[in-house]
Formats: structure tokens, sequence, C-alpha cells
């Protein structure tokens, strides 16, 4: 059986030249099964994977899944003391000072109030019915400064109408101001 019949992949014969082979030896190399590139390998390999790859396969899964048990942004912070008392400064461990300090407390982020689909649903339904009103309203006013404010209103409603709150939006006071 020839070699090509015994593997899938190219092999071939290239003299040693490396500090670690034999002057005179032909040495056997196979292409990377994923990437092409040939590299040396011994005489019953039928696939090989070149040591590219391995690193490229393997690397990512050793760092990408270690988790920190510090907070978002401590290497910024000038004196940092995690729970088993390493002290830091900007991030970089101060040996000495281990223990000196007492663990610095991490600010509990407040979730945010989010409101629920029947919460958004109710404030919709009545900015929907206020924009109809004071569109109403609108055509009755002739002067300019009398329109104003009514316009500032309707900018309000349209936005709570088609669920996009303003930044500073209070659903309480909408509520009790609104609401009928
Ligand atoms: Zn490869």
């Amino acid at each position: 059986m020839s070699e090509e019949e015994k593997s899938q992949y190219l092999v071939e014969y290239r003299p040693g030249t490396a500090w670690n082979e034999r002057k005179g030896t032909m040495y056997r190399w196979m292409e990377c099964k994923r990437c092409g590139q040939m590299s040396k390998c011994s005489e019953d390999t039928t696939a090989t994977t070149c040591s590219d790859c391995v690193a490229e396969l393997v690397d990512p899964v050793e760092i990408g899944y270690k988790k920190s048990d510090k907070p978002r942004g401590w290497t910024l912070k000038g004196v940092f003391v995690d729970k088993e008392g390493n002290v830091y400064h900007k991030g970089v461990e101060q040996p000495e000072l281990k223990g000196s300090l007492k663990a610095t407390e991490t600010e509990k982020r407040i979730p945010s109030k989010r409101m629920t689909k029947n919460e958004k649903n109710e404030l919709i339904g009545i900015a929907a019915l206020n924009l109809h009103k004071l569109k109403r309203k609108l055509q009755t006013l002739r002067w300019k400064k009398d329109k104003k404010p009514i316009l500032s209103e309707i900018k309000l409603h349209s936005k709570v109408a088609s669920a996009k709150f303003p930044r500073n939006f209070n659903r309480e006071e909408y509520l009790s101001k609104y609401k009928k």
C-alpha cells in the first residue's frame, strides 16, 4: 500500500534538517487536517493537527472561562482589597500589605425597576387616550401661547404611546397626573 492510500491527507518525506534530526534520514510529514500546514509526524499517523491549530483550539478555553470574583473596573482603583485580604494598587498586588486592610466593599448594583408588560400596556392606553383629547383641544385653540403647553404634553404622550419612555420618566407621577 502506498502512503497516499493509507492516509487521506497529503504525506511527504523530507530530509532531516533540524538540529535534532539525523542528517541523510527522511522524515514523514503530513498536512494538518484543519489548516493544511505540513508538520512532522510518526510513521503510523493517519491524521494530524499542527501545533498552531492545537494552540488555537486550546488557549481560548483556558483563558476564556476564568471567572473573576472582583468587581468591574477594580484595576482602576488606587487601592483595592479582595476578600482574601490581598491588597492591590491600581490592579498591582502588594504582597507586603496582605491582611493589613479591610476588604473593599463592592457596591451592590441597584437594578432599575423594569415595567411589566401590563404596566407598559396600561401606560400606552392612557397615553393614547390623552393624545386623542389633546389633539381635539388643540384644534379649538387659536393662539400660539395656548397651543404651546398642549404641544409639549402631546410630545410626552406620543413617546409613551409608542413605548419610548423618556429618560427621566416617572411612572407614578404620570399615572397620578393623567389616569382618569
Ligand atoms: Zn493546522
